[in-house]
């Protein structure tokens, strides 16, 4: 039986969560390489979706095109593509999603992004897309691809509150978009709360949390003060003198990963997505750790 979740869509009572991944393109054959590696990794999972980052302003588009077509060529995975229009005209826009819908994508990431190095209020392309909304509104004209758009939790930094946060995040899932993909956030509660007043605003499409996979504490740490999300303290304990390539770094980076993952699924939540920064030992062991194997699905997939 399936009921409606009220926090991220559908789910069987008892069932373990479903998963999806975010990966950063490959840029060298070493990193594509590696990204085989992930793939494989990451298709044991039977993952909803893989996705693809991409370098606002275009910066890293072919890279981000050879990644979703290495990808596509994994059997059983598919793949979502970001694309950001910062600093990019609607003409440019739209040449990347065709050639993203060429290669053959299930669905597409709109994001407004921010243009590298230029600090100040946000200034949208003259002849662009104005922001996420107006993005995933083009593509839920063209139709075609499942459209999703980016969720803050904890706000995002140039909303002046949750609630204006919260009412940019309503414009863009009405726009027809399926589902909202969360900054990543390490306090449960934090996702919770904002689930709440996202539901009390009526807002009812799915709001996948995002999982980071903490791959080195102190990079980790600087760029989420970027983004405004908070580490618990705990999470600096768990770290703390731990390098972070050790094997206790990545031990504790599971540990903690696996148990956000296992709160949220405890509480319904029927699908997360990671962060997988590109570490396939650390997708392997907190999928394993927060019981995210389907035995009847990975043995139909090997
Ligand atoms: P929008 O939702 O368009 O806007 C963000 C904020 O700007 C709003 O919360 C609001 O405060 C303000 N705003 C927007 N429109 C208006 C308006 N008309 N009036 C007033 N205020 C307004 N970046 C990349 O470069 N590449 C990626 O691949 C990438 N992937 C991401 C994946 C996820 C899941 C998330 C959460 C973020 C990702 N980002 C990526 C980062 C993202 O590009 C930045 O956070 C960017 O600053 C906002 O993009 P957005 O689509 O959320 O913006």
């Amino acid at each position: 039986m399936s009921i409606v979740s009220p926090l991220s869509g559908s789910f069987s009572p008892g069932g373990s969560p479903r998963v999806s991944f975010e990966v950063f393109p490959a840029r060298s054959t070493m990193q594509s390489d590696g990204m085989a590696e992930l793939a494989q990794v990451m298709r044991k999972y039977d993952p909803l979706f893989a996705s693809v980052t991409y370098g606002a302003g275009g910066s890293s588009h072919q890279a981000s095109f050879g990644t979703v077509g290495q990808l596509l060529g994994v059997d059983g995975l598919d793949v979502v593509g970001h694309l950001t229009c910062a600093g990019q005209s609607r003409v440019q826009t739209d040449i990347v999603i065709e050639r993203y819908a060429a290669q053959g994508v299930k669905g597409i990431l709109a994001l407004r992004g921010d243009m590298p190095g230029i600090t100040g209020p946000y200034q949208p392309h003259p002849e662009g897309y104005e922001n996420g909304a107006d993005l995933a509104r083009a593509l839920i004209a063209r139709g075609g691809l499942d459209t999703y758009v980016a969720a803050y939790p904890e706000s995002h930094p140039a909303s002046g509150s949750l609630h204006s946060c919260i009412g940019n995040l309503k414009d863009k899932l009405a726009t027809g978009a399926r589902a909202a993909i969360t900054q990543f956030f390490f306090d449960n509660r934090d996702y919770f709360y904002f689930m709440e007043q996202v539901r009390a605003r009526g807002i009812h499409q799915p709001i996948i949390p995002g999982i980071l996979l903490i791959h080195d504490f102190a990079k980790v740490a600087s760029f989420a003060a970027k983004c405004q999300a908070r580490i618990p303290d705990h999470f600096h304990t768990a770290f703390d003198g731990l390098t972070p390539h050790s094997s206790q770094h990545k031990a504790r980076a599971c540990e903690l990963a696996a148990q956000q993952i296992m709160q949220l699924s405890a509480q319904g939540v029927d699908h997360v997505h990671i962060y997988t920064m590109n570490r396939p030992d650390l997708v392997d062991q907190t999928c394993k750790l927060a019981g995210l194997t389907q035995p009847a699905r990975i043995a139909s997939a090997m």
